[in-house]
């Protein structure tokens, strides 16, 4: 077992991995850029040392300076969290070529995976369903347009590095490629350093499935079932919740074993998520596999009552998982919904500022996960994020109502938030019904 390591990022999961770390009796050291010297998480963690200035390519990116200082005080692993460098295949060979542990899969997964092109490869050779689409980078709007004619319009353009929803363009007609192809490109080209392009049929209407998966180092490798984040805005998750009641028993099981199936030919070690798109005919087909500890993570924490972050540590350092599928038990359901500085009214603009005031819902089977407080600064350097609230019931109709009341318990005041929106959405009857899929947002604006 570890008896130090260093947490390379910010915010809630920051201190939410320093909590799990204590749990465990594992010292944390935290590196920090200054715009966070009076965070949470760096008055909470053992240590701390600030790593650069406010800019992530500075600070959070700055892969020499972390190793450097996790080398330097002694510590054996390296947490990396959501973003920043967590899928940063570079960033763990040299963790592994400097001795340290990376707490996620192995620096080879991640390179295949992270390339969604070659990632969509292995899971046809293993007979997981996959969006129909090309085989390989397709390097002009013309061939584009011929492999689009092949598959059927409407089609996806997708960044075969992406992530966060960017560097995706819709084209429901040939002559909508060419501005598809530029804007998916240069938007990918500025975000990922990278402007590679696939194209995948455009599934009208589907719901966002994703599986959670646990391997650890000899050869376990157990799923902690589904979760459905199909309240998206722009292709980003607002609301999740697991289990996904819509399912039916076959195509769950199915989703289930496809997963597992494809953490097993990616040679797959620690949590990673699989992710699904099912069509309103139960049509589903892989889309992505996320190598690290997701966002809405919580949700299934709430049901199957296993720390997720916990069984990262343990697993990274060479422990046995200590349960086997079958004691993993679905108990309940459960909700989470980001809450972000932003302004709905303006497209959903980060609206940075101080926080003047601040009352967080609680109660049983209430949890919140966040590094704010009153008289935080939410800073324009980093995503929006205030907290995520995430609710635990019997029923999806209780935690529902469980979620609303805790969002009207909420009250801040320095920033605006989406919280009314989320309210809205929790309030409307067809996602009362479960009516959802992914353009349901869209729906409301
Ligand atoms: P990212 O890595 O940027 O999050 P994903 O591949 O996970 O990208 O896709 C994000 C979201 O975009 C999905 O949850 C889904 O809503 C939508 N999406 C992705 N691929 C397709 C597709 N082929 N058809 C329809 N929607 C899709």
């Amino acid at each position: 077992m570890f008896h130090k390591i260093l947490i390379a990022n910010r915010g809630e999961i920051a201190l939410r991995i320093i909590k799990a770390a204590k749990q465990l009796g594992i010292e944390t050291l935290i590196v920090y850029s200054s715009a966070d010297k009076d965070s949470l998480p760096v008055q909470l963690a053992d240590a701390s040392v600030c790593i650069g200035p406010p800019a992530s390519s500075k600070s959070y990116l700055n892969q020499e300076s972390i190793i450097q200082t996790a080398i330097h005080h002694g510590c054996e692993a390296i947490h990396p969290g959501y973003g920043f460098l967590s899928e940063n295949a570079e960033f763990v060979e040299k963790c592994e070529n400097n001795g340290l542990s990376f707490i996620g899969p192995k620096a080879s997964v991640i390179r295949c995976m992270g390339d969604k092109q070659s990632a969509r490869k292995l899971m046809k050779e293993n007979g997981v369903p996959i969006v129909p689409g090309s085989e390989d980078i397709v390097k002009t709007a013309d061939e584009a347009k011929e492999i689009a004619s092949n598959i059927g319009f409407p089609v996806l353009l997708k960044a075969s590095a992406g992530g966060g929803g960017r560097g995706m363009r819709i084209a429901n007609s040939a002559e909508e490629i060419d501005e598809a192809f530029n804007a998916a490109t240069s938007e990918a080209l500025s975000a990922f350093g990278n402007g590679d392009l696939y194209i995948e049929k455009y599934i009208l209407n589907p719901r966002h499935i994703e599986v959670q998966i646990l391997a650890d180092e000899f050869g376990n490798i157990v799923h902690l079932g589904e979760r459905d984040c199909s309240i998206q805005r722009r292709n980003q998750k607002m609301i999740e919740e697991a289990p996904a009641n819509c399912l039916t028993g076959d195509i769950r099981s199915y989703l289930l074993d496809a997963a597992i199936k494809a953490a097993r030919a990616a040679n797959y070690t620690n949590a990673g998520t699989v992710e699904f798109v099912v069509d309103p005919n139960e049509n589903h087909y892989f889309i992505e596999m996320n190598t690290r500890v997701q966002v809405e993570h919580p949700v299934t924490e709430m049901i199957t009552g296993i720390d997720i972050v916990r069984s990262q540590i343990l697993i990274a350092s060479g422990e046995k998982l200590d349960f086997a599928q079958n004691d993993i038990l679905v108990r309940g359901y459960s909700i989470e919904c980001r809450v972000n500085a932003e302004d709905v009214d303006r497209g959903f603009a980060p609206s940075p500022g101080r926080i003047e005031y601040l009352r967080y819902p609680s109660g049983e089977g209430v949890r919140i996960e966040s590094a704010i407080q009153a008289g935080t600064t939410i800073s324009p350097w980093y995503d929006s994020m205030i907290c995520k609230v995430i609710v635990h019931a019997p029923s999806r109709d209780e935690a529902i109502r469980k979620m609303i009341f805790a969002l009207q318990e909420f009250k801040i005041d320095g920033v605006k938030t989406n919280i009314e929106f989320l309210l809205r959405i929790l309030n409307n009857n067809d996602y009362c019904e479960g009516k959802v899929d992914t353009s349901f947002v869209s729906g409301l604006l």
